[in-house]
């Protein structure tokens, strides 16, 4: 779809943020909805930070739907987005860091919300405890700083007060962390990688990629009412086996749905196949 046939073509869609994420969403939304990003700063650390002094209350598709709605409240916004994200273990290979982004989106004239997430192994998060200048150092090296920030504090995470975020220079690491060790128990200094979008350049990545599924989704109208936000809400496994006809793990069935008058339709998968390989099924092939 082009950007002439766009319902979004002109119109402003406030940001809530206080991370600068427009930098990652301006170029998708201009380019693939003629749409204009228009950054509320707000300060989002009230609903939770990464490293951990304000805690998140909900979960994250929660807060970001709260991010939307304070745009909407403060700003009369008519069209809202906002992002959330969280990083730990991969939900299916906990040895492997991930981050979780969600983009969430209102729209409040059509009066429907929609949201995309998607899992990231691209990123650089991490976190431990050092006991000397040399070990921050190749924390460091190991991170991608500078041009990714830092995070230093007092061991135990969270227990004095002091956190310093957003290092990028080597001497603010250097004063950073032999102020922070004087007030250390035990004279350890807790370092980890500051998450937040705007210093953290693979983060903000991340956020156009999933800027660009967003804004895709908002040229897809429903076959049945013609509301923005068609799109895939689930896959169903169980494609029956070539040889054998039982259920294999391949994908059987895409399921798209509309995001406001629940109508759905089950497609074909992406891959065309009406059977599976023998490759792929358990009886024969155990
Ligand atoms: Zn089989
Ligand atoms: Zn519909």
């Amino acid at each position: 779809m082009s950007i002439t046939t766009s319902v979004y073509k002109d119109c402003f869609i406030f940001l809530t943020t206080k991370h600068q994420k427009h930098l990652a969403l301006d170029i998708p939304f201009k380019q693939i909805l003629g749409a204009q990003i228009i950054e509320y700063n707000f300060d989002t650390d009230q609903l939770g930070t990464f490293s951990g002094e304000i805690a998140r209350i909900g979960t994250p598709i929660e807060v970001a739907r709260k991010k939307c709605e304070i745009s909407i409240i403060d700003k009369s916004a008519k069209f809202a987005i906002s992002s959330e994200g969280s990083f730990g273990p991969h939900p299916a290979m906990p040895f492997i860091p991930a981050g979780i982004e969600i983009l969430y989106f209102i729209d409040v004239i059509r009066d429907f919300h929609l949201f995309e997430t998607e899992i990231f192994t691209d990123t650089n998060y991490k976190m431990q405890e050092v006991e000397n200048y040399e070990q921050l150092i190749q924390f460091a090296n190991s991170v991608n700083f500078p041009s990714h920030a830092l995070i230093l504090q007092p061991c135990p995470r969270n227990s004095n007060g002091l956190i310093i975020k957003g290092l990028v220079s080597e001497n603010e690491l250097e004063y950073a962390f032999n102020t922070v060790y004087k007030l250390s128990n035990g004279n350890k200094v807790w370092v980890e990688t500051d998450m937040r979008a705007h210093f953290n350049p693979t983060r903000m990545q991340t956020l156009k990629i999933l800027g660009e599924k967003l804004a895709y989704r908002l040229t897809c109208l429903c076959p049945k009412c013609a509301t923005p936000g068609w799109g895939k809400l689930k896959i169903e496994v169980g494609l029956p086996c070539n040889w054998c006809g039982n259920k294999t793990n391949e994908i059987k069935t895409e399921i798209y749905g509309c995001p406001k008058c629940c109508y759905k339709e089950n497609l074909v998968p992406q891959h065309g196949k009406l059977y599976a390989d023998p490759a792929s099924c358990d009886f024969c092939n155990p």
